[in-house]
């Protein structure tokens, strides 16, 4: 039976933010949560810069290093691009000890979003798109759940010393998060089906019905095996090649994509 947290996917996708369910979310959890009163903000430390969401394996098996802790680690993972993978809408061991008023309880009373960054200086400023897609995630999520800016809280602030993370300022953070749930910022468009301004050229991305004509054509200009499929391997592909000119790595060939095509 799956857990409580089936939710997430639905409501992040109507902010507008992208959306990568891992396989066996739903059912996937140390248990399943208790009463949902906010969101805990991590970073992932790890090192790799090269990717988008390296720590991903980590965050649904557990790790060995430095003290064990097993699966899942937090129920969110949020790439730089922006993307959030739906790891486990079940209990997951982010939170560890600490404290928040009078609560002690994290890992059962707050969702763990783990984003990625290595929270070095080699990792400053965050992508724009990462932070506007974190302060959008957790709005969302707080809305759902019926509760205010003051309900999302860092790790550092849960567990001042212990955790450092994440390596941004929480009161400008929450700031945008409660501009958000006051609307005073518009919402983001949701990701379109096609390309606005140039009729021509649909939007290709993994998961929809793509045109194989169209498909092959961007495989051959980005060296991929031409076979017309928009399958895990062009979308990495496409993340290379975005990567190599400069682009949001989201691996959606849009009008910018298409231009540098
Ligand atoms: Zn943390």
């Amino acid at each position: 039976m799956a857990f409580s947290l089936t939710w997430l996917p639905i409501v992040l996708q109507e902010a507008g933010l992208k959306v990568a369910e891992c396989d066996g979310w739903q059912n996937r959890g140390i248990g399943d949560v208790g009463g949902i009163i906010g969101v805990i903000c991590h970073h992932t430390a790890n090192p790799d810069r090269s990717r988008n969401m390296p720590a991903l394996n980590g965050l649904i098996h557990g790790r060995t290093d430095p003290t064990p802790l097993s699966g899942p680690l937090a129920q969110l993972g949020l790439g730089r691009d922006g993307t959030y993978y739906i790891v486990a809408a079940g209990r997951a061991n982010h939170a560890g000890k600490g404290e928040w008023q009078g609560i002690t309880a994290g890992n059962t009373h707050f969702i763990g979003i783990e984003a990625e960054n290595t929270g070095g200086h080699d990792d400053t400023p965050w992508p724009a798109i990462q932070l506007d897609a974190y302060q959008r995630g957790v709005a969302a999520i707080l809305k759902h759940i019926g509760k205010g800016a003051d309900n999302c809280i860092a790790h550092k602030e849960w567990a001042p010393t212990r955790k450092t993370d994440p390596d941004f300022d929480m009161i400008s953070f929450r700031a945008a998060v409660a501009a958000l749930l006051a609307q005073n910022v518009p919402p983001r468009p949701l990701i379109p089906a096609f390309e606005p301004t140039v009729a021509a050229r649909p939007t290709l991305r993994r998961g929809i019905n793509n045109d194989p004509a169209l498909v092959r054509q961007v495989q051959q200009r980005i060296g991929t095996t031409a076979d017309g499929v928009f399958g895990g391997g062009t979308e990495a592909a496409v993340r290379t090649f975005q990567r190599e000119k400069g682009l949001v790595p989201d691996g959606i060939v849009g009008p910018i994509t298409w231009a540098a095509i």
